[in-house]
């Protein structure tokens, strides 16, 4: 008989979006008159940028010409986008990549979950509570043992190494969702010198670095010495260029990792991620790789910037109101999602409903990205202008 994979039942089961949409429907059916504001999913609003809509079209015509026609591409993506993606680093980060270390995907979470098949399974993990779900989840499926670290406000939602733990893979995630936490260079500093003592592995999620606007945050983890001996790093085109449903982001593996193979022979990590997405993926498509080339060029990143300063003054407006109301919040700065302390020490389900039956807007109770967010709430800044305002005016009379 098949055996199926029993670490899926160990799976925490996550009723989080459901319950949500359950009791939304049920104050929707109950109040049909009444507009509910949502700032808790955290997908995008704005539409794609011109620049990449005009290079959207102007493949789609290659792709119905005979000689222009692209079928298979190379599975870790054309030249073209990592050539412009090596630049982007060079130009905006001063981080030195080669082409080949740049995995080009169909998004950060296929990677970020997909990566795991790189290691054994008797590693040990070390993930910060609260998280975001993926870096857990696919960890229990196939079996590894979990440590937490805590995130919470005492560290300002940003943990340091604690050097009497012993593990061999690192998850950190900067700008942070769910806390929208950076971490400074000195303190990723401290994390990359813990990975080379463990001998471990930092797992690097960046999927949020263009919302950082200080340059004296690091945006990626190769900007820290010694990074390329340890971190590999994940990012995404979904909140940079509001390519959620396109489907486009990228992981960087530099040429420098590699462990030893069963015989003792050195075998690069770069070289297992190509053996293994060509095993399992065929690429993303090329009419999407153009309109992500397009991205990396002057006019498609100004037009993604001037996207994301929308975003940030959606997070200007929800970050004042909660200073005026002396709540205590985190994030908003350099990331679309706004932390805050429930206020009245209520639990992050009560404050939900709270919100919903006082003020028909809709966030994500903290306590589902993990025991650390209890008692916290995540609003998101990727609404409307109109519906962040009203939502404010909403909260207002109640904080
Ligand atoms: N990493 C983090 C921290 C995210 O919040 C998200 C999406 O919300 C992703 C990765 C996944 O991004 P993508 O749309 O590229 O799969």
């Amino acid at each position: 008989m098949v055996k199926i994979n029993q670490n899926f039942a160990r799976l925490p089961q996550s009723y989080l979006f459901s319950d949500i949409a359950h009791r939304v429907d049920a104050y929707a059916a109950a109040h049909p008159h009444q507009k509910v504001i949502r700032m808790g999913i955290g997908d995008v609003t704005l539409p794609l940028p011109c620049a990449v809509v005009d290079a959207l079209k102007s493949a789609s015509s290659e792709m119905g010409s005979k000689e222009t026609f692209h079928g298979y591409g190379p599975e870790q993506g054309y030249p073209f986008l990592r050539e412009a993606i090596v630049e982007y680093y060079r130009r905006e980060m001063g981080v030195v990549l080669k082409p080949e270390e740049i995995l080009v995907s169909d998004g950060s979470k296929s990677d970020v979950g997909n990566i795991v098949d790189l290691f054994s399974p008797d590693n040990t993990v070390l993930i910060p509570d609260p998280v975001y779900p993926v870096y857990r989840d696919t960890n229990i499926m196939s079996g590894r043992k979990i440590v937490y670290i805590s995130a919470d406000s005492h560290n300002a939602f940003l943990p340091l190494p604690d050097p009497s733990v012993k593990v061999d893979l690192i998850y950190l995630c900067s700008p942070n969702n769910p806390t929208g936490a950076v971490y400074t260079k000195d303190q990723l500093a401290q994390w990359v010198a813990y990975a080379h003592e463990q001998e471990a592995i930092l797992l690097f999620d960046a999927a949020y670095e263009r919302f950082i606007s200080d340059p004296a945050l690091p945006r990626s983890i190769f900007q820290i010495p010694g990074a390329r001996e340890c971190a590999i790093e994940f990012c995404s085109l979904s909140k940079t260029a509001g390519f959620t449903g396109m489907r486009c982001g990228y992981t960087v593996i530099p040429m420098e990792l590699s462990f030893p193979g069963p015989l003792g022979e050195p075998i690069s990590l770069n070289k297992m991620w190509v053996r293994r997405q060509t095993t399992k993926f065929n690429g993303v498509s090329y009419v999407t790789q153009r309109a992500a080339q397009s991205v990396f060029t002057p006019e498609g990143l100004e037009a993604c910037d001037k996207n994301i300063h929308y975003y940030r003054e959606n997070s200007q407006m929800i970050c004042s109101l909660l200073a005026k109301k002396k709540i205590e919040f985190y994030g908003g700065a350099h990331s679309p999602y706004i932390w805050l302390r429930c206020p009245g020490e209520m639990s992050s389900w009560d404050f939900f409903d709270f919100l919903l039956e006082n003020a028909a807007v809709v966030g994500t109770p903290g306590s589902g990205f993990g025991k650390n967010g209890e008692g916290f709430f995540r609003l998101t800044a990727f609404g409307s202008r109109e519906n962040t305002a009203e939502a404010m005016e909403r909260l207002s009379p109640l904080l």
